[in-house]
Parts: C-alpha cells; structure tokens; sequence
C-alpha cells in the first residue's frame, strides 16, 4: 500500500537546524524540515500526497483529474503540475469570479495548463461530484481528489514522510521532541499521526489549526479521526484511536482563513530577514507565529529539541504584495 505511488518528489527533504530563531530562543534546539523544497513547481506539502493519489487516478485508467480550493491554493497548483507530468487533464473548480489579472499559484495553475473554472461561491463536496458527472457524460473519465487531498490515499505521503523523517535523525544522531506545523484540510497531521505510530516515532505532533471553520459539518478533529482510523485498520496498527488523540491547536486560527493579520506577516518577516527561508501567509506563517508564541511562553519543557516542518506554499506570496508595507 505504501509503495504504490509516484516518484515526483525530491526526497529525502533537507531538515536543520534554524541558527538565529535558537539563538533568540536560548532554552530550546529549533529544526525545520524543507517541504517547501520538494519540487513539483515550487514545491510544498501536496507533492507527497499527489505521488499517491495521481498513482491511484492513473491505476484506475482516468484520463482527467478534479480537484477544488481557493484561488490562491497550493493543493490546486500542485495537482496542475503533477497532471503535467503524468500526461493528464486537470481541471480545478476555484472559488469566486475570475480575477481581471492572475497573480501568484493562480497564474502558476493556468502556466501549468490545467483548465480553471471559477465557481463563485458555491464549491461544495457536491459540487464536485456535479462536474465529474458532467466531464463523464462528456466521455472523459474522472478522478476527484477531495478539498488538499486529504484523504487516506493522500495521507499515506505523510506515513512515509514520518519514515523518511526517522531515517533522517537517526543519521543525525538527534531525537525531536515537538514539531510543529500548519493543519487546515488534515491529510498532513492524518498521515503524521499514523506515522508516528506505525514506525514509532516519539516526537509529540503540535498542529497549529489554520482555519476555524468545519467542513461538511465535522470539526477537523473528527474528518482527522475518520481518516486516522481507517488508515489503522488498512495498515494493521493495532492502537485504538480516540478522538483525544487528535490534538489541534486552536489558537491562532481565530481571524478566519485567508485572513492574514499582522502576526502572520510578522512571522514571514521574521524568518525571511533572520534565516533567508520564505514562509506564506495563509499556512506556514500562521503555522510559526503560533510555534514561536508558545516558545515565547515557555508552554514546552526548556531543552527541547523543536521542528517546524516547512509545508510550503510561498508562491502565493506574489499574490499578496500589498499587505508586506512594513
Ligand atoms: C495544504 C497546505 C497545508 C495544510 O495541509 P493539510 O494536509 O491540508 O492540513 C499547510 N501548508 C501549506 C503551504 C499548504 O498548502
């Protein structure tokens, strides 16, 4: 289950040590693990997802791919280009009026040659099956990746991603202890739970919730557990799973998603101007505002070896010029 997939990723990511954030931060060890560096037109945290769910499409002999988000999404971005490279058709349902100038991963979709269809308000889960119908009726043969891919199929990039993540510190002689990193449709954190489990590794996971909204009527904790769940039972974990056992850190995510506040941006320039590495605004940079909030707290015990795990998306950065006035 875990080897049929895609290569279209550069793997192992680089994972280091952030000099200047630990320099500021005396009573712990900070890492991060590159994502944004796994390639697939920039990169991100979709490309590990995408080798599965594109491996899936292709195994079940579709010749189209569908998938939905914001118009500024990673996940639709990266799909475009995973469909290049395997030769299919992709087709993205985006929320909204189309723009009058396409910026950021909008533009990169459209480079990338998938073919964009602006939904105005109205992207649902069912809206979704609606157009597959539609592109069937038409003699095409559809694949849906729901809402980031996030499902068991994608997930199982991030149970690999714990593997590689094991592999990697052992060679480093170094244990973590907490990692950080930014949960919004939940295939990620999904995948690192049972990761975590299958290949025993200690380091507890500390999700910083991105958007405060549910989705189909489940809260991300119980659409996490759902997948968490049936990806237990598929890869024989024995663990019971509770809903207890998905932890999300619901801080931060209280400006709505998309909302980008003066922390977000203070985050970004933060690590830009200290480490040279480009966070977004949506998920990474909310994602280390609230990291460094809780070092800044004290809230984990002192000596703590830390990884904030970089899930890429800076290419909506070229979206956002006019809110970088500081
Ligand atoms: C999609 C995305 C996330 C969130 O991952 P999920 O698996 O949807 O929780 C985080 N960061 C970036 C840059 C993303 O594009």
């Amino acid at each position: 289950m875990l080897e049929n997939k895609f290569s279209f990723g550069f793997f192992p990511t680089p994972l280091h040590e952030l000099k200047w954030i630990t320099k500021e931060f005396p009573d712990y060890n900070i890492f991060i693990k590159r994502d944004d560096n796994t390639g697939l037109a920039t990169g991100g945290n979709k490309t590990r997802k995408l080798e599965y769910l594109v491996k899936q499409a292709v195994d079940l002999g579709c010749d189209t791919i569908i998938t939905a988000g914001a118009q500024q999404s990673n996940h639709c971005r990266q799909t475009a280009a995973a469909c290049s490279k395997v030769g299919l058709n992709c087709h993205l349902l985006l929320r909204g009026d189309e723009p009058d100038t396409y910026q950021g991963n909008l533009l990169l979709s459209k480079i990338l040659g998938a073919t964009l269809h602006f939904a105005g308000d109205d992207v649902k889960a069912q809206t979704l099956e609606f157009f597959k119908q539609k592109l069937d009726n038409e003699g095409k043969k559809c694949y849906v990746i729901p809402y980031g891919g996030s499902n068991l199929t994608g997930a199982l990039g991030f149970v690999n991603a714990v593997k590689e993540l094991k592999e990697q510190l052992s060679a480093m002689e170094l244990d973590i202890d907490y990692i950080f990193f930014a949960s919004c449709s939940g295939g990620t954190q999904a995948g690192l739970t049972l990761g975590r489990e299958l290949y025993k590794l200690k380091a507890e996971l500390m999700p910083i919730s991105i958007d405060k909204n549910e989705t189909n009527g489940l809260t991300l904790e119980q659409a996490i557990l759902n997948i968490v769940l049936e990806g237990a039972q598929k890869l024989n974990i024995t663990k019971q799973f509770q809903l207890s056992d998905i932890k999300l850190l619901r801080g931060y995510d209280s400006a709505g998603y998309g909302v980008i506040t003066d922390n977000e941006i203070d985050a970004i320039n933060l690590m830009a101007r200290n480490e040279g590495i480009l966070l977004d605004p949506v998920y990474t940079g909310r994602a280390f505002w609230g990291m460094l909030d809780i070092l800044k707290r004290k809230a984990i015990p002192s000596k703590s070896n830390v990884l904030f795990w970089h899930t890429g998306g800076s290419s909506s950065l070229f979206y956002y010029n006019d809110i970088f006035d500081k």
